[in-house]
């Protein structure tokens, strides 16, 4: 869907109806983003065949591309000569807008102080976890080396020297899309034994290799169908490194993405994170739930789903895979951490380069680009974190108060169902749900 048809879709439903209930109101953006597409077939040619009317792909097609270009072109240019030399503000939003906007935009529940303080203390719990772990797996790796001094240096050279033997586990490029394949029939199978959730069905999420366009970020990534168009492919793209890259380059790549990351990453981007979670999203009967998601709510699932799926047994209590799990929690956690600290306190460059780099076992290359993204944005950076503990929390409440009939599967389906809702509504629909219907396949 065009992306500005919720932007003008809000302030007219408001005029429109100011005291329309949620199901009225998901009636009548229905029937404007119809009216909205069959108005101006050009925004986007799919729309317009779902509609029946293949008269104009073509051209449509072409046109499209040519108006973006340009609109991009004269976007830049405007950006280059006319708003950089008149830039002179502050990249810091300040704490006031930034609990502000936290409040507002990632509607969890809490305050900024508060979940800057959960963060904080969260790193201190999973870096002594992620070490206790690091220590038993020395004497496999290292059999031959005593183990460091048990201080704060040597306990870092202790995760550096076991996360370092880990990353040498890894596919080779060319093999890093049939790895992946085998992965996710692995988790699949696993999903379904052990009942951790009613995978969707029919399953439509293709596993293929990242277009060369988006290559070079990440190993690996997910494109949803978009919610107005349901029933098409979803992809789990994976991306070999790029061609034009350096030897050095293309190993540190496989190695940070080894066969055990590649693994956690695939539950958080398709089973049962991303690709499961916005599949369950896509059938909500609401179209406001569908269109208006809460990436707190996204981010959370996938990042709560990490430790969940281990929890359940899967890897078969290798410590090596919860290590490599914690390791990449420990991004979401330092993530928050960041955010906070570059808009609220007066973090340099240099200091959150130290921060990332020597406490949070990031790369140098990929510590800057999230420098970078921490002053381009402001608590995006935070929604991993926060939502995961929302995920937890809304986890402990339930299974507490159902007790013994506490059911996982039912509880993930409960959860799902709901659509990507801001996290503070999730405890009260979650229990309405559990307490008032049965069980039923999707
Ligand atoms: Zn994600």
């Amino acid at each position: 869907m065009c992306p500005l048809v919720p932007l003008i879709a809000v302030p007219w439903l408001a005029v429109q109806n100011p005291q329309a209930a949620v199901g009225d109101a998901d009636q009548v953006l229905s029937r404007f983003c119809r009216q909205y597409l069959e108005a101006d077939f050009s925004m986007r040619p799919l729309e317009a065949t779902r509609l029946g009317d293949h008269r104009f792909d073509q051209r449509v097609d072409d046109l499209s591309a040519a108006r973006a270009a340009e609109a991009l072109r004269q976007h830049q240019q405007f950006l280059e000569k006319e708003l950089l030399p008149r830039a002179s503000g502050e990249w810091r939003i300040g704490k006031e807008k930034f609990a502000k906007k936290f409040e507002l935009e990632l509607a969890v529940g809490m305050t900024a102080d508060q979940a800057f303080a959960e963060a904080e203390a969260e790193f201190q719990r999973v870096t002594r976890d992620m070490y206790v772990l690091a220590r038993q797996l020395w004497s496999s790796y290292f059999p031959k080396r005593p183990l460091p001094p048990d201080d704060a240096a040597g306990r870092r050279e202790t995760l550096r020297g076991v996360l370092g033997e880990i990353a040498r586990d890894h596919a080779k490029p060319q093999t890093l899309v049939r790895e992946a394949r085998g992965t996710v029939a692995k988790l699949k199978r696993f999903i379904t034994d052990k009942e951790i959730l009613p995978l969707p069905a029919p399953d439509r999420c293709q596993i293929v290799e990242m277009p060369a366009v988006q290559r070079g970020n990440s190993v690996a990534d997910l494109r949803c169908a978009p919610p107005l168009d349901p029933e098409t492919s979803s992809f789990y793209n994976i991306s070999p490194p790029p061609k034009e890259w350096p030897p050095e380059r293309v190993a540190s790549f496989v190695e940070e993405y080894n066969r055990r990351m590649l693994q956690i990453l695939t539950i958080h981007e398709a089973y049962p994170g991303h690709y499961v979670q916005l599949a369950y999203a896509n059938r909500q009967p609401s179209l406001i739930r569908r269109i208006f998601g809460s990436g707190v709510y996204c981010e959370g699932w996938a990042v709560y789903c990490e430790q969940m799926m281990l929890d359940e047994g899967y890897g078969g209590g290798d410590m090596a895979l919860r290590l490599t799990g914690l390791k990449f929690y420990l991004r979401a956690v330092a993530n928050a951490i960041l955010d906070y600290k570059m808009h609220c306190a007066d973090l340099s460059d240099d200091e959150a380069l130290r921060f990332l780099t020597e406490e949070a076992f990031q790369g140098e290359g990929e510590a800057r680009l999230k420098i970078i993204r921490a002053k381009q944005s402001s608590v995006q950076l935070s929604s991993y974190f926060v939502g995961r503990m929302a995920f937890m929390r809304l986890r402990q409440q339930v299974q507490r108060e159902l007790g013994d009939t506490f059911d996982l599967g039912r509880f993930h389906q409960a959860v799902l169902e709901q659509g990507s809702v801001p996290v503070k509504y999730l405890p009260e629909l979650v229990l309405m749900k559990l307490r008032g219907r049965e069980r039923h396949e999707p």
